[in-house]
């Protein structure tokens, strides 16, 4: 069992990549089901708003630090996380290891078009790779057929890219209803692998940057960025409370 960190009432696993990555292989090995939240400051924020969502957040296996802030909040509470891990680096190397193992994955969420020209993609980059199924993400009336389609897909691995909380609440609902399988929520992910959106280039991530760059791509997101200063308010504030 991996050891938590509580941020904000959100425990996140103290993990490398590498160490999790592990995790996951031995619980697709045993045919084992498992919850992966990839989660930034601002979804810690909104469960914090939002207590349908944090009891959501608490059936996850594993909740792992996506973002600079968590880990710098990591930090503040003295309990520093060893590394940020994306959830776009930890999709692509699940990726990979499907394409050794020849395991089966399942692709649910963002525009028709990004499926369109990610699928392509999928099959050139990973051919030993089984796609157990793919279905956009706007199926709003057809959630049935939605679940039929992944139950029957058997998938070792379903990645689902609807944006938090959407992602979140889809797979905790969901989730009993399915043998096996990691069920992981990878928000805009497919954008990036279909070529539609841009990842940061890696000097920007060594810099911590990836937020700013994806800010750019994408300034309409800049309201969402302002719970930042607030979620470091808070840890400070939560920091004092627990020292006291
Ligand atoms: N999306 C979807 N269904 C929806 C809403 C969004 O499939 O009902 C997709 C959208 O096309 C995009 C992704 O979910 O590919 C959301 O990406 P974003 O970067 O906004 O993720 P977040 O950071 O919100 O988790």
């Amino acid at each position: 069992m991996l050891n938590k960190v509580d941020i904000l009432g959100v425990e996140f696993d103290y993990t490398t990549q590498q160490e999790i990555l592990s995790i996951l292989q031995e619980k697709i090995k045993r045919n084992k089901k498992a919850f992966i939240v990839t989660a930034n400051p601002e979804i810690v924020m909104y469960a914090n708003k939002d207590p349908q969502y944090m009891h959501i957040l608490q059936f996850a296996n594993h909740i792992i630090a996506d973002g600079i802030g968590v880990i710098l909040g990591s930090k503040i509470v003295r309990k520093p996380l060893p590394e940020r891990i994306a959830g776009f680096d930890l999709m692509v190397e699940l990726l990979s290891i499907a394409n050794q193992e020849g395991l089966r994955v399942f692709f649910l969420g963002a525009k028709e078009q990004t499926l369109e020209q990610m699928i392509p993609k999928i099959k050139r980059d990973y051919p030993k790779l089984v796609i157990a199924g793919y279905h956009h993400g706007f199926f709003k009336g057809q959630e049935h057929k939605v679940n039929e389609m992944v139950k029957e897909a058997k998938a070792d691995l379903v990645f689902v890219a609807l944006g938090f909380p959407k992602q979140e609440e889809w797979i905790q609902k969901n989730l009993d209803s399915f043998e096996k399988g990691i069920f992981m929520g990878i928000g805009g992910s497919f954008d990036i692998l279909a070529g539609t959106m841009k990842r940061a280039p890696a000097f920007w991530r060594k810099l911590n940057l990836e937020w700013l760059h994806r800010l750019i791509q994408q300034p309409s997101r800049w309201k969402r960025m302002l719970v930042l200063p607030i979620f470091v308010k808070k840890m400070f504030q939560y920091r004092r409370k627990r020292l006291r």
